[in-house]
């Protein structure tokens, strides 16, 4: 006998965990499916930068009330090239700010919350297949642990299920996309460090780019630009320390350690399809953008307010108009986003086989960002997000 219910989500990240929790407070029921435990989900470092409306939706909601009081508001960042640092005060430019708050901590307060309303959440169940998008009672096909067959059948299933999204085939049908892939890749680490500075550091340096981050007051992330193929075991904790060095000119880091090591390759990704019948696909589902813009758990999170909205609709009043308006709205901040994503990727990093001219013309191009109000106002925009909804 398949699960009935109304809203199917596949996947228990951001994007699934906040639609089942705004959804739930439109009395709509849902059920949510990951493959991965909830030790898994709830330990994963990922995201770190929280935009201002993610923050607001999170805690007036009721979603997280920690995001306030653990998260750890900033009001800037800084652009470092050619020997010196310039700050974008984000509160002057645009009386806007963001949240360090990773996305693990975001994940376990959904958990949290979902579980206390009550929310059908079932870890460790893997969707196979998603049928029948085009009618009016969509299934997903899953298997449980034990490898016993799931099926959940619903007025509309919700492919949150992250980049490599089996939802995606349903609707898009032959995973097609806008499609780049961008030379080079970060190197990430997570260190046992106090902060290096209080604010993020985004260097651009002759030998290549550089984020000084951060997670928490004893743990620090840390990235610099590499080829893409690097291997996690290419450098020696001296060697990672050296290269971190050499990129932020002028800052001396606080060095402990290194207890994670990562390569992230830089993709950016928005599927042709967004919708097919009664499927839909949120978050990485839908588009991934390369991290220098901090946008993609942010994208999520807007995605499932646009969505949430279309679903109420839809499923209290019968009336499809916002549903099936979801993907024309939805990309709008998608493709602002995904922009941002390339130009703050293209100001900061060394291109392979970049000329000297190329060089110049990009301290050029910082400079007339951190020299002008307009500049200055442009970047924190983007950096901090829009308003939602
Ligand atoms: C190292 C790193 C740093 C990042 N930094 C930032 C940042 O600073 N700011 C920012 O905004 N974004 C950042 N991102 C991106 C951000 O983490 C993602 O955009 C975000 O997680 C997307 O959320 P989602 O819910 O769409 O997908 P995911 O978080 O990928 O969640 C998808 C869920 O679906 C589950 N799933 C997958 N397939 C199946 C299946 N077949 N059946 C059942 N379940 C399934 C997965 O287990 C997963 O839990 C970063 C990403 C990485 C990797």
């Amino acid at each position: 006998m398949p699960v009935r219910t109304r809203v199917a989500v596949i996947g228990a990240g951001p994007a699934g965990l906040l639609l089942s929790h705004l959804l739930g407070r439109h009395g709509i029921e849902s059920v949510v499916i990951d493959s991965r435990s909830r030790e898994e989900i709830e330990t994963t470092i990922r995201a770190g930068i929280l935009e201002q409306g993610t923050v607001e939706i999170l805690s007036e909601t009721g979603a997280s009330e920690r995001v306030l009081t653990v998260g750890q508001k900033h009001e800037g960042i800084e652009l470092r090239f050619d020997g010196e640092g310039h700050r974008i005060d984000f509160a002057a430019a645009v009386g806007r700010a963001v949240w360090l708050y990773p996305q693990h901590e975001v994940l376990k307060d959904l958990v949290a919350a979902r579980l206390a309303a009550g929310q059908d959440l079932r870890f460790g169940v893997t969707a196979e297949r998603v049928e029948d998008a085009e009618t009016d009672r969509p299934r997903v096909v899953a298997k449980n642990a034990e490898g016993d067959t799931v099926e959940i059948e619903a007025d509309v299933v919700i492919g949150a299920d992250g980049s490599r999204s089996v939802a995606r085939e349903a609707v898009t049908g032959t995973y097609g996309g806008y499609f780049r892939e961008y030379p080079f890749a970060w190197f990430g680490i997570l260190c046992e460090a106090p902060p290096s500075a209080e604010e993020l550091i985004y260097s651009n340096s002759p030998d290549g780019f550089a984020l000084i981050s951060r997670r928490s007051p004893g743990v620090q992330r840390m990235y610099f630009q590499c080829d893409p193929t690097t291997d996690t075991g290419a450098y020696s904790e001296e060697q990672l320390w050296e290269i971190l060095r050499s990129r932020v000119p002028g800052t001396t880091l606080n060095e402990g350690p290194i207890f994670q090591r990562d390569v992230l390759r830089f993709r950016s990704f928005v599927a042709h399809e967004m919708r097919r019948g009664r499927v839909v696909l949120v978050g990485d589902a839908a588009h991934t953008v390369p991290p220098t813009g901090a946008k993609g758990m942010n994208l999520a999170v807007a995605d499932v307010v646009v969505l949430t909205e279309a679903l109420r609709a839809l499923l209290l009043d019968g009336d499809a108009s916002l549903f099936d308006a979801f993907p024309d709205t939805a990309r709008k901040r998608i493709w602002k986003a995904q922009h941002f994503s390339w130009w703050m990727t293209s100001m900061l990093h060394l291109q392979p086989g970049a000329s000297d001219f190329d060089r110049m013309r990009q301290i050029g191009e910082l400079r007339s960002v951190v020299e002008s109000d307009a500049g200055r106002a442009y970047l924190a925009e983007g950096y901090t997000g829009r308003p939602l909804g």
